[in-house]
Order: C-alpha cells, then structure tokens, then sequence
C-alpha cells in the first residue's frame, strides 16, 4: 500500500492523465471535494502533506482509477 487515504465513493468523474496537482502539476491521485463546493487535486504526496488540514475543514476525498 502506498497511501493511507480513506477514499469515499461518490459521483465525482474520474481523475484522467490530464488532471495535474494544484500545487506541483504532477498527475493528480486525489481529489478533494471541499464544504464550500471548491475542488482541488492533489498528487499522493501533496495529498498526504494536506490530508489532515482536508479533514479539517470537512473535505471529501477521491483517489482515481
Ligand atoms: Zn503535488
């Protein structure tokens, strides 16, 4: 296992090759959906680096395919 994610199945579309981490353009693991409607992608090791603030403030995480 590379990742300690808890990841939730939701309705949200798939994250393709083409979506980049909002903080280093590399290919996007996770996407957080946050309370106030925002989304932000993040590869695994920013993911990891925001996880608890994400869980903080109430974000729903997805990992891709
Ligand atoms: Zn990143």
């Amino acid at each position: 296992m590379t990742t300690a994610l808890t990841t939730t199945s939701t309705a949200t579309p798939a994250l393709t090759q083409l979506d980049r981490c909002d903080r280093c353009s590399a290919a996007a693991k996770v996407r957080a959906l946050l309370p106030t409607d925002g989304e932000l992608l993040f590869c695994g090791h920013h993911a990891r680096m925001h996880l608890p603030r994400l869980r903080e403030i109430g974000a729903t995480l997805s990992s891709g395919p």
